[in-house]
């Protein structure tokens, strides 16, 4: 009441000016998103529900209803929302240094350079910030070692991606897209790239020639639709890379830290890539934090005043993702994932509906296809809204199954039970 009595006064103190603050306190879900697109652009087509906080799996919006959120921000939430721990360090951190640039060292970033070490065997790391940036710079760093270790001159050198791909929103990562939305007004593009069929090896070993840098692949394609590769995919394609002295690239942003049921999904696959790039989940979802994992001989490419980022590898983010690696591990959520996911995959399977295609998926990162007779899978996701489910469509006619990776078996029985009578309707 206090604070309601507060925002009218200041109302009327700025009333008359351009610059207004506007008491959230009689806005409904409708008032929040005719604000948003009228100021916005509008880059995104969200579901109509306005979050106000969240715990663990659990979200709540502004008029008070509580939804699983079975999204987890696209894997960054894989700890839960506001994981405690997680948010502790966020304030500690955030009370002594925030950013010091890396034109100075600080004492948060050797810590985490030498825990991510020791958690993934890789010797180093490069930090930045948004997964595009990582996968930005991992190209950078292939293509150096094209040119300065492989021996390829300076204007040729390939990089090799597949087909429905996602790799970021940047330029470079927009160029090699097959997602014509992604690229339609964005031109021209970054030279370089050959795209080839996902899962398919044999499309590798025939593009490869002496001009290739590498090979960028995710293990399970994400906003591709949980597009899982036939089995000893990655393994044949490691081996056609090490065979040719071409770099094998996982970008494992979105399937790594544990979504999967292992640390990688490409764990799976029994291989060591000589780069990985992780992001989203390496900060629990309170910062954006991202980093690629490497050897010393590749990160070495780098010298001073190579590349850089302001933020990157700043002592907050550094505090945050230590914490958000040690929540993954001492919760034992990469189990969890395993466990739990098998067992909703298995349910998920069972559930008979003339709509599904297909259901697929490794630990909590699931897609379930829909037939193009099911007319989209929006529709059956804005059902599991009122239901007190938020999931996203991917491609049109995918529902993502991807609950934060602290869900219980209790959780996830009573969302099985509500995606069963979602998917039963007509
Ligand atoms: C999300 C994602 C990215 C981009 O990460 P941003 O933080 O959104 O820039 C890159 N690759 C994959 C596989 C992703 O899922």
């Amino acid at each position: 009441m206090f604070s309601f009595i507060i925002v009218l006064i200041f109302n009327k103190l700025v009333h008359n000016s351009k610059y207004t603050i506007i008491g959230k306190f009689d806005m409904q879900t409708k008032d929040f998103i005719d604000l948003e697109e009228k100021h916005g652009a509008h880059n995104y087509n969200p579901l109509d529900v306005v979050i106000e906080r969240g715990k663990g799996v659990w979200v709540f919006d502004v008029e008070g209803n509580k939804y699983l959120d079975c999204l987890a921000a696209y894997s960054a939430v894989n700890q839960g929302h506001c994981h405690p721990r997680i948010i502790n360090a966020l304030k500690t951190q955030a009370e002594r240094i925030t950013l010091t640039s890396r034109a100075f060292r600080n004492d948060q970033l050797p810590f985490l350079l030498k825990e991510l070490s020791d958690l993934t065997g890789y010797e180093m790391a490069l930090p930045m910030n948004s997964g595009a940036e990582a996968v930005e710079t991992a190209l950078k760093a292939a293509r150096k070692w094209g040119h300065k270790i492989k021996g390829i001159d300076a204007q040729s050198g390939d990089i090799i991606a597949c087909d429905n791909n996602f790799a970021g929103r940047t330029i470079t990562t927009i160029s090699f897209s097959t997602e014509e939305q992604y690229k339609d007004g964005f031109g021209p593009f970054t030279p370089g790239f050959k795209v080839i069929p996902y899962g398919n090896a044999d499309a590798l070993e025939k593009i490869i020639d002496k001009n290739t840098i590498a090979f960028l692949v995710e293990p399970i394609q994400g906003e591709g639709g949980v597009v899982v590769p036939p089995s000893g995919y990655l393994q044949k394609c490691y081996d056609i890379c090490k065979r040719n002295n071409v770099l094998f690239i996982a970008d494992e942003i979105q399937t790594g830290l544990g979504r999967t049921g292992k640390l990688f999904a490409h764990q799976y696959d029994n291989i060591k890539p000589d780069m990985v790039i992780i992001g989203k989940a390496l900060s629990g979802g309170c910062y954006p934090v991202s980093a690629v994992l490497s050897s010393k001989e590749i990160l070495g490419v780098f010298n001073p005043g190579d590349h850089g980022s302001t933020f990157g590898g700043n002592p907050l983010a550094a505090a945050v993702a230590r914490e958000s690696l040690k929540v993954l591990i001492e919760e034992k959520l990469i189990e969890n994932s395993r466990d739990l996911g098998e067992y909703l995959l298995d349910k998920l399977l069972k559930i008979k509906s003339k709509h599904i295609k297909e259901v697929r998926g490794r630990g909590l990162f699931i897609g379930i296809e829909l037939f193009p007779e099911a007319k989209g899978a929006r529709r059956f996701c804005k059902a599991l809204m009122k239901r007190g489910i938020l999931c996203k469509e991917t491609h049109d006619n995918v529902i993502r199954i991807a609950p934060p990776l602290v869900i219980t078996k209790a959780e996830v029985d009573d969302a099985l039970l509500i995606i069963k009578d979602v998917l039963l309707m007509d």
